[in-house]
């Protein structure tokens, strides 16, 4: 009996293949976006400190109070809100589930999902799986991958029932300003049309830019389910905790589907990030992360890769090598790790369709000198 194919998606995505590349070469691996620095001791002694405390039994389906409440803090704090209560907060087994939740909970069989290419992969994979149908927009990437509203206006049917944005973005590290925020609130006006809104990079941005969460956009008041991931925030990404906040009435129905997915979330990791989130003396990851992106684009000058765009958020990077070869990105990045031992990301795969750019993402969440030591491979070409 054939098991009919419940999405359209590659059975095994470059990312993976990329990565068991980069082992298997023994390449300098900017890949795969996970950091390759240490945990930060205290959230370590924390996560210790639950286990031998006995919090090793299920949490509360919506996530440890402590936990929930202590997000609701930061936010509020950073944002000058009073938005955030336990009530808008859900912990979550990471953001990839997070986004496949938030669709399961506004999606019915046959709507519409309108997403912008390049995207993460697995937007198309989750709407499908959901029942929806994906309806994407192509971002320009002669106009540094701005977003055309007006596409977006004239893709909207009688069927469309959620957009799915990313900001910061992986991979372009384009951040939406204002601007694009209210763009996106008069496009979908009256309309009822919900908001997934990927935001796992939201303390990963640069130059003094500045973040906005959806779920405070005016506007758009009670359609917007904003997603986020530890993983991101405190490079942990094997522990696999994200959080969504969204209104009330939003939450409830996201944590009617949640309690019979995954019901609760890895108990001692919620002891110990609620802890760590109110320590203080902190450093935001972003002072680290640019110095990264600023000593990789530094060390690439040289190189014939050229920068059409610095990343202003992610820890990524897109590198254009049309002046270095005619290959199309999958055999370039193949190339690249097998005969020069350097791994990165073609940009094709945050396509459905290769779009036949010559760009690859690099990843800068990397030691120093494991991106100096590829830039200076990169330089040679
Ligand atoms: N969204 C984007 C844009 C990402 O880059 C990632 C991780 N690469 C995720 C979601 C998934 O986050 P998590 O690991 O918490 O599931």
């Amino acid at each position: 009996m054939a098991i009919v194919p419940k999405h359209t998606a590659a059975a095994l995505n470059i990312f993976t293949t990329m990565s068991s590349l980069a082992r298997k070469e023994n390449a300098y691996n900017l890949s795969q976006g996970l950091p390759d620095f240490p945990v930060f001791p205290a959230l370590s002694d924390l996560l210790k400190e639950a286990t031998t405390a006995g919090f090793n039994q299920y949490a509360p389906m919506p996530g440890l109070p402590e936990l929930r409440e202590n997000i609701a803090t930061v936010f509020n704090n950073k944002y000058r809100t009073n938005f955030c209560t336990p009530d808008t907060v859900t912990v979550t087994p990471g953001a990839t589930y997070g986004i496949f939740t938030a669709l399961a909970t506004v999606l019915n069989k046959g709507d519409e999902v309108i997403y912008l290419e390049p995207a993460f992969d697995c937007y198309v994979p989750a709407i499908e799986i959901n029942g929806g149908i994906p309806v994407c927009i192509r971002l320009d990437e002669q106009k540094n991958f701005e977003i055309d509203w007006q596409r977006i206006r004239d893709a909207i049917t009688e069927r469309t029932s959620a957009i799915i944005i990313n900001t910061p973005h992986n991979p372009t590290g384009r951040v939406w300003t204002t601007g694009d925020w209210e763009q996106l609130a008069s496009v979908i006006g009256n309309r009822n049309i919900y908001v997934i809104s990927d935001e796992v990079y939201d303390t990963i941005v640069y130059d003094g830019q500045q973040h906005r969460p959806g779920f405070l956009q005016k506007g758009l008041e009670g359609k917007v389910l904003s997603v986020y991931s530890f993983g991101k925030m405190y490079h942990i990404t094997g522990w696999k905790v994200g959080f969504l906040i969204a209104a009330p009435a939003l939450t409830e129905a996201f944590r009617s589907i949640h309690q019979y997915l995954s019901f609760s979330v890895n108990t001692p990791a919620q002891y110990a990030l609620a802890k760590y989130l109110l320590l203080p003396g902190q450093e935001p990851a972003s002072v680290m992360l640019q110095a990264k992106r600023d000593l990789l684009i530094n060390r690439m000058q040289p190189s014939k890769f050229r920068l059409n765009a610095v990343s202003k958020g992610t820890y990524f990077q897109l590198f254009d090598y049309s002046a270095l070869s005619d290959m199309e990105d999958v055999a370039f990045a193949r190339w690249l790790a097998t005969e020069h031992k350097v791994a990165t990301i073609p940009l094709s795969a945050f396509y459905r369709k290769s779009p036949g750019i010559k760009q690859v993402r690099l990843s800068f969440a990397k030691n120093d000198d494991i991106l100096q030591a590829a830039a200076a491979i990169l330089c040679c070409l």
